[in-house]
């Protein structure tokens, strides 16, 4: 019988603005390394067996020369071009996943310290559910504010998490509804699991991630992700 297949599509095909450098933040060193290896290295580590790695248009050829040819990644099956947002971008990825394929891991290239543990720990709660997504319990108390930035509401803490990635769905759900989302004029996705709330019934589950797990977005995560890196 042919395996069912898990599929990762990691996800390189932002500017970083919030950076401010030239260089898009997935390509920035940490230590000796790319952010993006880092991530990339995760994901060649684990019981992952193909991974689509999407990034943008002028970075195709550095992508495959300075980071899958260098570093001997096996699993990447192909480099795909992104698009103008997040979602257009896992849209192209989820494109080129095999049919056949049982579960995507969808994950942000600069969230370069997802280990092992969280990524079993999605791993076996996809053996009862087909869409889970990881997170951590809110450190701060959140606030909701109006448009001139007077606070409305206070949420309450304990119910609040905060939501990173990988984001995981069984490949027949999260192609349906990113199908449904591209004909439809939904604006302001941000996130994997969004697109499975709105636009299907499927009860998404949460699974305990990482306080390790940041996305590298400032500058001042930069200096936090080399000391991890640096204590990997
Ligand atoms: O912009 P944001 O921090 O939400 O990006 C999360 C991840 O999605 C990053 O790894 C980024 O490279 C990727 N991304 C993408 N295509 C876009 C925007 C972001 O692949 N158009």
């Amino acid at each position: 019988m042919k395996k069912e297949k898990n599929v990762a599509i990691i996800l390189a095909g932002g500017k970083g603005k919030r950076m401010h450098t030239k260089v898009p933040k997935q390509y920035l060193k940490l230590g000796e390394y790319p952010v993006l290896y880092y991530t990339i290295k995760a994901f060649e580590e684990s019981f992952i067996d193909d991974i689509i790695l999407v990034v943008g248009k002028e970075e195709i050829a550095y992508c495959q020369k300075e980071i899958v040819e260098k570093y001997n990644f096996h699993k990447i099956k192909k480099i795909v071009v992104g698009g103008k947002e997040r979602y257009h971008s896992v849209y192209e990825g989820l494109k080129m996943v095999e049919r056949d394929t049982k579960n995507v891991y969808i994950h942000d290239g600069a969230r370069p310290f997802i280990d092992q543990d969280v990524l079993n720990r999605v791993k076996k709660q996809m053996e009862q559910v087909e869409a889970c997504v990881v997170g951590m319990p809110v450190k701060d108390t959140i606030k909701v504010v109006n448009q001139e930035s007077v606070v409305e509401k206070t949420p309450d803490r304990s119910l609040l998490w905060q939501i990173q990635t990988p984001q995981v769905f069984s490949y027949k759900l999260i192609i349906k509804a990113y199908e449904r989302l591209m004909i439809s004029d939904q604006k302001g996705i941000t996130d994997d699991a969004m697109v499975v709330e709105t636009l299907t019934d499927t009860p998404i589950k949460l699974v305990k991630g990482s306080y390790k797990n940041i996305k590298i977005t400032t500058p001042e995560d930069l200096k936090v992700g080399q000391v991890f890196a640096e204590n990997l």
